[in-house]
């Protein structure tokens, strides 16, 4: 297409900024999505790192809701980066009782898996799809995914710190992609280049 594509992120509450950032870099318009008006005409949306159970509450608090999960199920392309992965997902482990998610990605995901703030790490990884060699991945109170359902495409996972098995940190199905980590807090760009692809692909 020959528009610029225009890229929401949720901006409620966590890595807003950064997302934006990153996206602008990425060469799309960008918007801060916080009421539910602001979601018409996007191509895409980022849900940012950040507090999955704050982002909930406030989305419904907002009225962001169900608009959002309308456009999600439309086929809105969208990227989760850690506690936007667990918003992303239908299934979720280790999550507050009232949780709620907008449920967008077969997957079954388990909240602050590798631990706590200080159990936060980083690593690099490879990343199916991402050429040009490992990712550099900060993991923050991350989840991990626990399982997938048919047709998730895993595009990579981790040893976690004193583990034996991998557990799987990036998903994707059709045009909704989630990482465990957070591509926004550095200088990255490939995961976010991955997905505005997807996103000039879809429009
Ligand atoms: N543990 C957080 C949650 O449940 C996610 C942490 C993050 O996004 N850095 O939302």
């Amino acid at each position: 297409m020959s528009r610029t594509p225009v890229v929401g992120v949720l901006a409620l509450q966590g890595d807003v900024r950064e997302h934006l950032r990153a996206l602008t870099a990425c060469g799309v318009d960008v918007r801060p999505v916080r009421r539910p008006a602001e979601l018409a005409g996007l191509d895409g949306i980022v849900l940012p790192g950040g507090e999955s159970t704050t982002i909930d509450k406030l989305s419904r608090i907002f009225g962001l809701r169900d608009p959002l999960r309308a456009a999600l199920d439309a086929g809105l392309p969208a990227y989760g980066s850690c506690a936007g992965m667990i918003l992303l997902a239908k299934r979720v482990l280790d999550g507050t009782e009232d949780q709620q998610t907008f449920g967008a990605l077969d997957i079954t995901v388990r909240r602050n898996a590798f631990g706590r703030q200080v159990e936060s790490f980083e690593t690099d990884v490879d990343l199916d799809g991402v050429a040009g060699g490992p990712v550099h991945a900060v993991f923050i109170r991350a989840p991990w995914v626990e399982s997938i359902d048919d047709g998730v495409q895993v595009l990579g996972a981790v040893v976690p710190p004193g583990l034996r098995e991998s557990k799987i940190i990036a998903v994707r199905h059709e045009n909704v992609l989630a990482t465990s980590f957070h591509p926004e807090v550095t200088d990255e760009l490939r995961i976010h280049r991955y997905f505005v692809d997807l996103v000039r692909a879809a429009s």
